[in-house]
């Protein structure tokens, strides 16, 4: 699989993330994560509407009241999140055929393990998908990919 450009995020925004993920369950849960360009700079969660433990459903009353805050501040969405509670970090064919914008990034925050693992994602179109890495910004200047190797 080839990569896309990668998306850089706050530490404190990733680990809020992982913390929505958790509470979560068993349920997915959901959220945007905002910015500028390709730096995410805070984390808005988002209610999962759905009925079904196995997806997210996200209305579009709820969506558009959370856009047009996000647009008000200068920002916009660069990655949508979901998580998956028991299966991995890969976008499911239903992930695919949802996924309404492929300006978007999708981050999918798995917990099928005990350390979860966070996978961002540029959707090409309803079938395919590249991954794109992920660079954590600990707030120090020095920036880290998902292993903490510096970059
Ligand atoms: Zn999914």
């Amino acid at each position: 699989m080839t990569h896309a450009d990668p998306i850089t995020i706050k530490r404190h925004v990733l680990n809020e993330m992982i913390e929505h993920a958790t509470y979560s369950l068993p349920s997915e849960g959901c959220g945007l994560l905002i910015g500028q360009k390709r730096k995410i700079q805070t984390f808005l969660p988002l209610i999962n509407e759905s009925k079904d433990e196995n997806q997210f459903k996200i209305t579009s009353k709820q969506l558009e009241r959370v856009l047009s805050a996000v647009s008000f501040i200068n920002q916009e969405v660069v990655a949508i999140y979901h998580s998956h509670p028991s299966t991995r970090a890969v976008p499911s064919s239903l992930d695919l055929r949802n996924h309404m914008d492929t300006d978007v990034k999708m981050i999918i925050v798995s917990l099928k393990h005990l350390k979860p693992t966070v996978k961002c994602y540029e959707i090409l179109n309803h079938l395919d998908y590249k991954e794109c890495p992920l660079i954590i910004d600990n707030g120090s200047g020095k920036e880290v990919n998902e292993n903490g190797k510096k970059v």
